[in-house]
């Protein structure tokens, strides 16, 4: 009985799933967006230098506004390669926390639930680098992950890619180390925690063409 109401309720409320990335987003966060403004301020990780903002090294403190304000545009990511076509079908990520605050995991779980559905993209996660297409790297990180990063690394089958996936992952953020395998990132997802929605898009054009 239970199942037939959530059932009907299912048919009631009719279909969530954003369109994203085929359509733009429905309500994009302003925190964390690229930032624009002008002027020499006082920045805890140096992402504001000579007046030029690194996405990879904001922590999203918020301390250059007014100097300083978020566009919304959720485009934080780089892409230094786009993979070869045979990642253009179903695409495992496989995640590995170096040591994040949390955020950074939820926000890359977020693009799993049915508002982002990143099935329909066919872009999964999986519990073994052996069956990975990406190892995304979160969080401030250890030396203790070396071995461990390495080893899920030196596992996955080729092609293979690395996501550093926020600021920690990609600089440092506050601490100051990036990842042992930082140089060989094909993609770097900025923001802290960088939004669903920056994820799913990056996730999209590195797996390279169609769906
Ligand atoms: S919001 Fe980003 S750019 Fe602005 S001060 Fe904080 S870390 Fe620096
Ligand atoms: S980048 Fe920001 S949100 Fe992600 S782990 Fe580091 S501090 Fe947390």
């Amino acid at each position: 009985m239970r199942n037939t109401i959530w059932f009907l309720k299912g048919l009631r409320n009719g279909k969530k799933t954003e369109l994203f990335p085929e359509a733009d987003p429905l309500e994009p966060p302003l925190w964390p967006s690229m930032l624009e403004g002008k002027g020499e301020v006082e920045c805890p990780t140096k992402a504001l230098e000579n007046g030029k903002w690194n996405a990879g090294k904001c922590i999203a403190c918020r301390r250059c506004i007014p100097q300083y304000m978020p566009t919304g545009n959720q485009k934080t990511y780089s892409l230094s390669k786009f993979a070869p076509s045979l990642l253009s079908r179903s695409f495992y990520l496989y995640p590995v926390d170096s040591g994040t605050c949390g955020a950074c995991n939820t926000e890359l779980l977020s693009i799993l639930s049915p508002q982002y559905d990143a099935s329909r993209l066919n872009i999964f996660l999986t519990n073994t680098p052996r069956h990975a297409d990406a190892l995304v790297i979160m969080g401030v990180y250890t030396e203790g992950m070396d071995d461990v990063v390495s080893k899920a690394y030196e596992a996955m089958p080729d092609p293979k890619l690395i996501i550093t996936l926020g600021a920690c992952a990609i600089s440092g953020g506050v601490i100051g180390k990036a990842p042992v395998l930082s140089d060989k990132a094909t993609v770097e997802i900025a923001g802290c925690p960088p939004s669903p929605y920056t994820i799913l898009e990056a996730i999209v054009k590195a797996k390279g063409g169609g769906k």
